[in-house]
């Protein structure tokens, strides 16, 4: 057992703000997830957009997932 969550798609490690966008965006009752390059592949999009995505939730406060 690891102590850390893996990107289902590619294996690399997983931080709190990749598990946390994969809620948002995906499904929040998620326990498998992409890490933010894959999850920008698979939406069609870029890393950076999903970078800023994750800044505007933080920003704003109102997403408890980023709280
Ligand atoms: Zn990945």
């Amino acid at each position: 057992m690891s102590n850390y969550k893996t990107c289902r798609e590619c294996g690399g490690e997983l931080f709190a703000d990749d598990i946390a966008i994969h809620r948002k965006l995906i499904n929040r009752g998620a326990d498998e997830f992409f890490c933010i390059d894959c999850l920008a592949d698979k939406l069609g999009c870029t890393r950076p957009d999903i970078e800023r995505l994750i800044d505007h939730y933080r920003s704003t406060g109102s997403c408890t997932l980023f709280a």
